[in-house]
Parts: C-alpha cells; sequence; structure tokens
C-alpha cells in the first residue's frame, strides 16, 4: 500500500511546525517583556539589532548564537 502524505485539506505538516515554533518564540517574547529581559540574546545578554527584532519580533539570539535550524 502506498501512504501518500497528500491528505487533503490539511496544512502541511511542516508548516505547522513553523508557526507552532514561531508562536513559542513570541510567547517566550511575551514572558521577556515582563520581566525586562526582551530585545537581548539569552546567551550573551547583548542588545539584539533593531532590525532583528523588526524581522522576527520573538527573536531571542544575536546573530552570533542563533541556534542552528537543521532539517
Ligand atoms: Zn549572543
Amino acid at each position: 500500500m502506498d501512504d501518500d502524505d497528500t491528505t487533503p485539506g490539511l496544512v502541511d505538516a511542516g508548516a505547522l511546525d513553523a508557526l507552532a515554533s514561531e508562536m513559542d518564540d513570541i510567547e517566550r517574547a511575551l514572558a521577556r517583556l515582563d520581566d525586562g529581559s526582551y530585545g537581548t540574546c539569552e546567551v550573551c545578554g547583548d542588545r539584539l539589532p533593531a532590525e532583528t527584532l523588526e524581522d522576527r519580533p520573538g527573536a531571542r539570539h544575536c546573530a552570533a548564537h542563533l541556534p542552528v535550524v537543521s532539517g
């Protein structure tokens, strides 16, 4: 039996994953707004560039400490 993953009416699982991780980032960002650490790198504590926050409001790492996304 061929099990195609072309299920009609379902959003692509990868897109859902990306969305869920983005929402997770935003939730964390909101929590960090509360404790005053929003906009700083979680690793080195440097302030993130404004353009990084504009691009990804939920960013938690400076360019040097961005987690490597693989797969
Ligand atoms: Zn950093």
